[in-house]
C-alpha cells in the first residue's frame, strides 16, 4: 500500500485514477479547485476511509501535509473550449502549478507522474506520431495556452530529472473518453453522445476529414498506472492507435444510439490538428501496455452512462 496524491482529482481522468488507486488498496489524497469539474465525480469515493479530498489550487501551493509515496499531475482543465476560456490560469497550473508539485514530489523522494498530451505534437506532420517527434506547435495561437503550458511542464519535469534525479514519468495521453466525461465541456465525444440522444443536430467542425484516435478511459487509466508502477522517465505515448476521421465517429454514433439527428458544418477551430494517432510501440515494449477496447464497444459504455446521468 502506499500513498498517493492525485492533483485534478474530480476530473475525468483524475477521479478514475482515484477509484482505481483506492481499489487496489492504496491511500488517496485528492486535490482539486474544482474550476473545471464539480466534485460529483468523487461522491462515490466520500465514505472510503483510504480517500481524503482537500481543495486547493496547485498554482499557490500543494496542501497536503505528510510523507507521500508518488505525486500524479493531472490538474488542468482539457477541452479547447475550457482552456480558452481562462487562458492565463491554464498556464499558470501547467507552469507554477507543475513546478510546485515536482518540488513537493522531490521533497516526498516520491514517484512524479505528469499529465502530458498528444497536444505537444500540435498539428503534427509525422503520423503516427512517436516520441521523438518534437511536434508543430503555433507558440501564439489560441491553443498555446495549454500546448505550451504542457510543453514547458514537460521541459520541467526533465530539468528535475536532470538536475536532482527526480523520478519522474511523463505520460502523453491521446483523446480518451468514457463516463464522466463533462456533457458540457465541449469536446466531440461527449457532443456527438449528447446530441444523438436528444436529437439536436451533430456539429461537425471544418470538413470532418480530420482525424483522431480514441482510447476508451478504462485503457487509458490502465497505461498510467503502468507508468506509475515502473521507473521510466518517458515520454510514453498512452492511446489507441485506431484512427477515424470525425464525419466516421458522428457516423457511428448516429447508428449506435439509433438517433434520428442530421450532420450539420460548423468552423473548424483555429489550429485545430488535421491528423492525431499515437505510435503506441514504446507503450508495448517498456510497460506491456495496449488497449483492448475497441471504439464501438467504448462507445456503447459511455452512451448508457450519458444516458442514466442526463
Ligand atoms: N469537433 C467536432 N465537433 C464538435 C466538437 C469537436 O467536429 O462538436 C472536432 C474538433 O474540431 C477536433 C476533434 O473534433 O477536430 C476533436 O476535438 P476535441 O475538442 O474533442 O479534442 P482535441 O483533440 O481537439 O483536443
Amino acid at each position: 500500500m502506499a500513498r498517493i496524491v492525485v492533483l485534478g482529482a474530480s476530473g475525468f481522468l483524475g477521479s478514475h485514477l482515484c477509484d482505481e488507486l483506492v481499489a487496489r488498496g492504496d491511500e488517496v489524497v485528492g486535490v482539486d479547485d474544482l474550476s473545471s469539474s464539480t466534485g460529483i465525480n468523487l461522491k462515490g469515493l466520500e465514505s472510503e476511509k483510504r480517500f481524503t479530498f482537500l481543495k486547493g489550487d496547485i498554482a499557490e501551493g500543494i496542501p497536503v501535509r505528510g510523507k507521500v509515496d508518488a505525486v500524479l499531475n493531472f490538474a488542468s482543465p482539457a477541452s479547447p473550449p475550457r482552456y480558452l476560456e481562462t487562458p492565463i490560469q491554464t498556464l499558470r497550473t501547467g507552469s507554477r502549478g507543475t513546478d510546485n508539485a515536482l518540488q513537493f514530489a522531490l521533497e516526498n523522494n516520491a514517484r512524479f507522474i505528469m499529465a502530458s498530451t498528444s497536444e505537444v505534437y500540435g498539428d503534427p506532420v509525422v503520423s503516427p506520431q512517436v516520441e521523438t517527434y518534437w511536434g508543430n506547435v503555433n507558440s501564439i495561437g489560441e491553443r498555446s495556452c495549454y500546448d505550451e503550458a504542457k510543453r514547458y511542464a514537460e521541459a520541467l519535469c526533465m530539468a528535475y530529472w536532470r538536475e536532482y534525479q527526480a523520478n519522474i514519468g511523463i505520460v502523453r495521453i491521446f483523446n480518451t473518453y468514457g463516463p464522466r466525461l463533462d456533457p458540457s465541456d465541449g469536446r466531440v465525444v461527449s457532443n456527438f453522445v449528447c446530441q444523438s440522444i436528444r436529437g439536436e443536430d451533430l456539429t461537425v467542425y471544418g470538413d470532418g476529414l480530420q482525424t483522431r484516435s480514441f482510447c476508451y478511459v478504462d485503457d487509458e487509466i490502465r497505461g498510467i498506472l503502468a507508468l506509475l508502477d515502473s521507473n521510466e522517465p518517458g515520454p510514453i505515448n498512452i492511446g489507441n492507435p485506431v484512427e477515424f476521421t470525425m464525419l466516421e465517429l458522428s457516423e457511428i454514433v448516429l447508428e449506435l444510439t439509433a438517433s434520428q439527428s442530421k450532420i450539420v458544418y460548423r468552423p473548424l477551430p483555429e489550429d485545430d490538428p488535421m491528423q492525431r494517432r499515437p505510435d503506441i510501440t514504446k507503450a508495448r515494449e517498456l510497460l506491456g501496455w495496449e488497449p483492448t477496447v475497441g471504439l464501438r464497444d467504448g462507445l456503447m459504455k459511455t452512451i448508457d452512462w450519458f444516458k442514466k446521468s442526463l
